[in-house]
């Protein structure tokens, strides 16, 4: 197997895809069966070596190549789907008031807890790295059990 860093020629989304060989992508590619998991184009090409990017501003979103824990809703027990159902919508309740940072989340985390700016409740994206050393600072933190997809990418 052989990892890639793709990207779509549209969005100039990044993700990885894994293929048997370079010939492989490339017949896959050809055949249009490469697509972008952020918007489905299939109009996708080998990325770039990534420079740094900052991390600032609008380079937020899912971690390219992330990947979210799933399971087949059909193969799971009428309760369990009924369950899951049920926290999305409480989740997402508790989530309307809440202020979408992003990959700001450590940042604007630890600027509440210290006092240097105004609280209010935010959700975002945090490494498990990140959430690991709020908590060891004492800000209370938790994984959110639904994903969330950042604003922009709901149109
Ligand atoms: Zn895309």
């Amino acid at each position: 197997m052989i990892v890639f860093d793709l990207q779509c020629r549209l969005h100039g989304h990044r993700f990885e895809g894994w293929f048997g060989s370079s010939a492989d992508f490339e017949a896959q590619q050809a055949r249009g069966l490469v697509a972008c998991p952020h918007c489905g184009t299939s109009e996708v090409e080998k990325a770039l070596m990534a420079p740094n990017v900052a991390r600032k501003g609008n380079q937020d979103g899912p971690t390219p190549g992330k990947t979210l824990p799933v399971a087949r809703s059909a193969s799971l027990p009428p309760e369990a789907q009924q369950a899951l159902a049920m926290l999305a919508q409480v989740q997402a309740e508790a989530l309307k008031h809440s202020r979408w940072v992003g990959g700001d989340f450590a940042e604007q985390s630890r600027a509440i807890h210290y006092g240097e700016r105004a609280d209010e409740p935010i959700h975002g994206q945090a490494t498990p790295e990140e959430a690991r050393s709020l908590l060891d600072e004492g800000i209370a933190v938790m994984p959110l059990l639904v994903p969330v997809a950042p604003p922009d990418e709901l149109n």
